[in-house]
């Protein structure tokens, strides 16, 4: 992919519609379109246009580049899109509806449903298991946060308007993070076997929850009720420090989440984080390699509840 130098290259680059289209065209199929409906490559441009003919006796379906991904029967230009992706990929804390509505001239209901439809493109598909020393913590977004360390205790979720995430962190590595019903031993030791190589050395706090680590993995624990923070390399200071990345993300920029959608800002924020060392360019690349599944509208403003 060609790299761009700043954000007005990237602008000018793709600076119409056609030439979004066909970058994504080449990023979805390469030199061989296939049809979205019955994945058959025989099938011919229609007139230089962007729909395709399937030539498929069976199917003979018409389709474009957008089917079947978030882009689908947008009626947003896609050098909008494709801006917004650029930008989401790549700022550090995320962008408020408000702000993206004002840089893409449309209104903050359109800013919010592109906000969500390209966080959904910001994840890690199967993302590796982490090894080495590898912290690991639980923390909860929404309510209040006073006393955090003395409180933690076996609660279920949605308590005082908390929203429980899991999350562990590699050192000099990669983090991963996943919204838990409750923090029983159950959960939180099933998040971590789902996430971290057998063998490794686990940190975390003086949870109980977290004793039967010490059965696949070599296990070292902080006590921070009694005022103990760090003890040589055995500190959380890695996944403490993501939490408050993520808080200020989701605070400062969000204001409010639901807890419905917390898994996308944390997602995000994941994302964000272990792309932290690779180029502004491949960033979004790798935003626009997940863009096949829809979100409609609808399904984002299901149930919605406000933490
Ligand atoms: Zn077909």
């Amino acid at each position: 992919m060609k790299t761009f130098k700043s954000i007005l290259e990237f602008q000018k680059h793709f600076d119409t519609d056609v030439k979004c289209r066909l970058f994504l065209e080449q990023q979805r199929w390469g030199d061989t379109p296939a049809c979205c409906f019955c994945g058959s490559v025989n099938c011919t441009r229609i007139k230089e246009g962007k729909r395709f003919q399937c030539n498929e006796k069976e199917c003979r379906k018409q389709f474009s580049v957008t089917v079947g991904t978030i882009y689908e029967n947008t009626k947003i230009p896609l050098t909008k899109w494709f801006y917004a992706t650029y930008i989401l990929s790549n700022h550090s804390k995320g962008i408020s509806s408000l702000q993206l509505a004002s840089w893409l001239d449309v209104t903050q209901k359109t800013a919010w449903y592109l906000n969500h439809r390209i966080r959904k493109m910001l994840t890690e598909n199967a993302p590796d298991l982490l090894e080495g020393i590898v912290e690991v913590d639980e923390t909860y977004v929404g309510g209040k946060e006073t006393n955090k360390h003395k409180s933690k205790r076996t609660v279920k979720a949605g308590a005082g308007g908390k929203t429980m995430v899991f999350g562990v962190v590699q050192r000099n590595g990669k983090v991963n993070t996943k919204v838990i019903p409750d923090t029983t031993t159950e959960t939180l030791v099933g998040a971590v076997e789902e996430n971290v190589a057998e063998g490794s050395i686990m940190v975390s706090d003086e949870h109980k929850s977290y004793l039967p680590l010490k059965k696949k993995y070599k296990h070292a624990r902080i006590n921070h009720s009694s005022g103990e923070y760090v003890r040589g390399a055995a500190h959380t200071n890695t996944i403490e420090g993501f939490w408050s990345l993520l808080k200020r993300q989701i605070v400062g920029i969000h204001h409010s989440v639901s807890p419905k959608h917390l898994q996308r800002y944390c997602n995000e924020a994941t994302y964000r984080y272990n792309s932290r060392l690779i180029t502004q360019d491949l960033r979004f690349a790798n935003a626009l390699a997940n863009i096949e599944g829809k979100l409609p509208y609808s399904v984002l403003i299901k149930k919605p509840t406000t933490i």
